[in-house]
């Protein structure tokens, strides 16, 4: 590929500065940026979207995976003062599903998201995306933004990558991981949507609806390589949430996948529209009432950090004396090259615990990684990868970004027992750390 160098990047202005920048605003950079800056920390959030709540809202993934296990709320802090916001403003559903799963408004989880950073006192900046970093000597100096103000530089004692791809990390230069350890395939991704109208009561089994998809994919009609149809309530009656379609083979990462994604998830959702209101009792005269603005990517960069977790860390429900987020959801792997999920649980009851190495990358001093790309192997991720634990572990990252902003000190060198004692006190639930 040709190179060309016509010195745009030699001179921007370094426009914003902070204690501690948070890059990314969904379920993880939210509450590491609300985190910080309740801690203490001048806080700034960098977000590409004119709206926060990532996957939650621009990928309309719904509902929050079960964050309780053997009766226990394993989650906690943040993400309970999220759940209690969206409830109160009319967001939050209490038709639990027969896996215990909850669904929120996702309209309403924009309003809430951005209520919480002003409340907190985070200093905004949207519309605005981080695809290069300048970086020195194990710290990030610059992130390198991109907007309709042009080309600009942010600075920051302690920067937090909160992109779900570690895109900051990866542009700094820190080591990382993609996809399945044999290919590099990540899992598919998915365009979320909805539809309107829908007649719940006259709606068949879930079984009754596999058969019929089934049928149709034999006929030629449906080409999505997904098992079956999967189908969730929302907060809406007559609204029905469709996690359905399946695109593989594909890098998050990768402009140019993207666009294939998007015209492949877009090109699915019509068939599957088309499927439903013909086949499917009570979706007769239903609509398409929404689709995600962007499609749901579910794996893509995993940052090497001081520790990495493993499948058999999560299905062995292992405990460390760091660990800062707590996670019980199975191990759920869907195909990354068509058909099938493999899911595999904890023992009944048990929980992990994600330790604070994984949220720092090696050779870093001042940058932590929080969410979905944080240390892990593909299998670990598999688990670590949904809403409510990505909530926990930003919630952690902010308060340590805090602390060695304040202490003047390197990520991986503060006391973890001085920041797993504040979270408990911010209302985290973390094990025993053994
Ligand atoms: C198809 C699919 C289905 C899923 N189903 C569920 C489910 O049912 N329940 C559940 O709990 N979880 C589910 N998940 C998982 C979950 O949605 C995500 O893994 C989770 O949102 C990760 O949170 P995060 O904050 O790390 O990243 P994200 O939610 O991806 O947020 C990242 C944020 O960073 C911003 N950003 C990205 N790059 C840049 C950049 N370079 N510069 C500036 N901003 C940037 C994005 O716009 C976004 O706001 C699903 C995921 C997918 C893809």
């Amino acid at each position: 590929m040709e190179h060309i160098d016509e010195g745009l990047l030699r001179t921007m202005p370094v426009s914003l500065q902070a204690e501690v920048a948070v890059i990314g605003g969904g379920p993880a950079g939210l509450c590491a940026a609300v985190a910080a800056a309740e801690e203490g920390a001048d806080t700034l959030l960098i977000e590409r979207y004119g709206f926060l709540g990532g996957m939650a809202t621009a990928g309309l993934i719904n509902p929050f995976m079960p964050y309780y296990t053997g009766g226990e709320q394993i989650i906690r802090g943040l993400f309970q003062r999220i759940i209690d916001k969206l409830d109160a403003a009319g967001g939050w559903s209490h038709r639990q599903d027969e896996w215990g799963r909850d669904a929120f408004d996702p309209e309403i989880m924009k309003s809430v998201c951005q209520q919480m950073c002003e409340e907190a006192g985070v200093r905004l900046r949207l519309h605005t995306m981080v695809p290069a970093a300048v970086a020195e000597g194990g710290q990030v100096i610059r992130a390198i933004l991109v907007s309709k103000s042009g080309i600009e530089a942010a600075q920051a004692a302690v920067f937090v990558d909160a992109t779900g791809d570690g895109d900051l990390a990866a542009a700094a230069g820190a080591e990382y991981e993609q996809g399945r350890p044999e290919d590099g395939l990540c899992q598919p991704m998915t365009l979320m949507f909805r539809m309107g109208r829908v007649d719940e009561e006259r709606m068949p089994p879930r079984e009754e609806i596999n058969h019929l998809y089934d049928e149709a994919k034999a006929r030629g009609e449906i080409d999505n390589p997904r098992e079956n149809v999967l189908l969730f309530y929302t907060t809406r009656r007559g609204e029905i949430h469709l996690n359905t379609t399946r695109v593989v083979r594909l890098d998050g990462t990768d402009a140019n996948d993207l666009t294939k994604a998007e015209l492949e998830g877009r090109r699915q959702v019509e068939q599957m529209v088309a499927f439903l209101k013909a086949q499917v009792a009570g979706f007769e005269r239903a609509y398409l009432a929404a689709t995600g603005t962007q499609i749901g990517v579910r794996e893509s960069r995993r940052i090497m950090g001081e520790y990495v977790l493993t499948g058999e860390d999560v299905l062995g429900a292992r405990k460390f004396p760091d660990g800062i987020a707590r996670g019980c959801y199975p191990v759920d792997i869907h195909n990354p090259t068509g058909t099938g999920t493999v899911i595999k649980k904890l023992p009944p009851g048990e929980t992990y615990d994600i330790p604070y190495r994984c949220l720092c990358p090696r050779g870093f001093d001042n940058l932590l990684v929080a969410g979905r790309p944080i240390s892990a192997d593909h299998e670990a991720h598999s688990s670590l990868r949904v809403m409510p634990i990505a909530a926990a572990i930003g919630e952690a990252a902010g308060v340590a970004a805090a602390i060695a902003s304040r202490q003047q000190q390197a990520v991986s060198g503060i006391n973890t027992q001085h920041l797993r004692h504040r979270l408990i006190e911010r209302g985290a639930s973390l094990s025993e750390g053994r």
